[in-house]
């Protein structure tokens, strides 16, 4: 007798996706496929039943913001991720995806990438189109399905390195095409991060006439915006202009309010948001559940200073003279046209979290000026002409409270931007803890959402985002990606000081029916599946 499904999973607790209140029922799938729900499935020969008895069943999440390009590359089952319950990754975020990559600009690009603990280096990526790194990715067979965006700086570097100028008319014809082109490859829409070089570099005109080459494809512009900060209001009205001119969804990348003396603004942004919806212009965001942030340390100074690349900006940050207007230039309150991140966090609010100098990991800027006796400028001066953009940092500057607001915001989805740590480094603990956090914390503990609309911002407004027709939701036809949970214990276990622990509470995690993990071990199932739109 054949089976008529390939498993069934009893008693649930079904979460279904949309919002809606739990309901109980049996849930069968087969093929990869949710085939039927239903208060009981008496199944004609199928062996495989499992019992979710007072746990949640619910649709595979979806991290709407991550940085697994490279990881996807050198750990295919995406780990961190799948023990998570995140059956779906969207990569390329803050304007950086792998691919293209220009012969022309090749050191350029990946020079950019940072590839401490990833096993891989730039051999790795003898690739050129968008496609070249879709169909690398599909040999590897991946654990997790991914959607694709093209990134802005690195369709810029393709065509124009890291020049900190206008692209002529002929160069962005030449940016344009990349972007087209990765689009007809099967990308999901454009990123940009317009806080780092050379994204940064860009007018607000040229990523107009960029995300115009989304609007045939239905492609959404995805953004890490150029302030998140004191000039953040004008960033928002910048992404929604971009939006609002080319005709296209824009989403907001890791919304945050950063400093200290801009807590409180969330109540703005999200009405600029919510002023535009009403006007028409589709506009969501996401947001990872954490009061640090974390990027490459080299972000911290003005984006001008990395634009002739690492060898030279090396030099020139040895440079006393340099420095010197270096430090007036962060000192400037106002900090015109760029993120001074320093600023926002302060020396004692940024720490170390990657670096060659191994001693300096889990400390922060003023204690290793204190340790070393040296000025803080000189500190991440030295580290900076020394390591490049290898070096990580981790950046206090976000509050409990618009946290919350943003959080409870109904077009807030959950995106990690989890910074991979391939298991050794000492990363932010987003890229391990974000999902069970939202659910044991802030939900369990704190009651700032109901666990059905956590659910539903970690399942189908993602999918609806992003343009995902069979995800996202718990429904007969529907692509088998689902979670078991129990709603008691989940919570996230990783940390500042030990970032790499994996979560407690995920039961099962199934990718396009296949069983990924289960209670904390992977099994490496190579179901999932590289998503090209169209
Ligand atoms: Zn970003």
């Amino acid at each position: 007798m054949t089976n008529e499904f390939d498993l069934v999973i009893r008693n649930g607790r079904i979460i279904d996706g949309t919002g809606n209140p739990y309901y109980r029922a049996d849930v069968g799938f087969a093929g990869g496929k949710i085939r039927r729900i239903a208060k009981r499935i008496e199944p004609s020969g199928t062996r495989v039943v499992l019992d979710a008895e007072n746990r949640v069943v619910c649709p595979g999440f979806v991290d709407a913001h991550t940085h697994d390009d490279l990881y996807l590359l050198s750990r295919p089952t995406c780990d961190d991720k799948v023990l998570q319950g995140v059956t779906t990754v969207v990569i390329g975020n803050c304007g950086q995806s792998v691919a293209p990559i220009s012969d022309a600009h090749r050191d350029v690009i990946t020079g950019s990438f940072k590839f401490l603990g990833s096993g891989l280096n730039q051999e790795d990526l003898n690739i050129k189109s968008f496609d070249d790194y879709l169909q690398k990715l599909e040999g590897l067979k991946p654990g997790i399905n991914v959607i694709p965006l093209v990134g802005h700086s690195t369709v810029r570097m393709c065509t124009m390195g890291m020049a900190n100028r206008k692209p002529t008319t002929t160069e962005l014809k030449g940016i344009q095409s990349h972007v087209s082109n990765a689009m007809r490859d099967g990308a999901f829409g454009l990123s940009t991060g317009l806080i780092y070089a050379p994204g940064n570099y860009a007018t607000t005109e040229e990523i107009v006439e960029l995300a115009k080459m989304l609007t045939p494809f239905g492609g959404i512009y995805a953004t890490h915006m150029r302030s998140e900060s004191e000039q953040e209001l004008d960033a928002i009205v910048e992404a929604i202009r971009i939006g609002e001119e080319a005709g296209v969804h824009v989403h907001i990348a890791h919304h945050k309010i950063a400093g200290k003396t801009n807590w409180g603004k969330s109540t703005d942004t999200l009405r600029l948001m919510a002023e535009a919806r009403s006007r028409g212009i589709e506009v969501t965001c996401d947001q990872y559940p954490y009061r640090a942030g974390s990027t490459y340390l080299a972000a911290v100074l003005p984006p001008r200073v990395l634009a002739d690349g690492p060898k030279v900006y090396g030099s020139r940050l040895r440079d006393a003279a340099f420095r010197a207007e270096i430090v007036s230039e962060i000192k400037d309150a106002n900090s015109p046209g760029w993120e001074n991140l320093i600023k926002g966090a302060g020396f004692d609010g940024i720490m170390i979290s990657v670096s060659r100098h191994s001693k300096y990991v889990g400390k922060t800027i003023a204690e290793i000026a204190d340790l070393e006796r040296k000025d803080p400028f000189n500190v991440i001066f030295d580290l900076v002409a020394e390591e490049s953009r290898e070096v990580i940092a981790i950046l206090f500057m976000m509050g409990d409270e618009d946290i919350c607001r943003i959080m409870r915001n109904p077009w807030t989805m959950i995106g990690s931007d989890g910074i991979p740590g391939f298991g050794i480094n000492r990363v932010h603990p987003r890229m391990t803890g974000t999902f069970p956090r939202v659910l044991g914390k802030y939900v369990r503990k704190e009651g700032v959402l109901s666990l059905e609309e956590a659910v539903r911002k970690m399942t189908s407004l993602p999918a609806q985002t992003f343009g995902l027709k069979s995800k996202g939701l718990l429904k007969e036809g529907f692509d088998a990606d689902l979670v078991v949970f129990d709603p008691d214990t989940i919570i996230d276990c990783s940390t500042y000081e030990e970032p790499n622990r994996a979560p407690e509470g995920i039961c099962n995690v199934f990718v396009n029916g296949q069983l990924a993990a289960e209670n904390g071990r992977i099994l490496g199932a190579a179901s999932g599946q590289v998503l090209r739109q169209n």
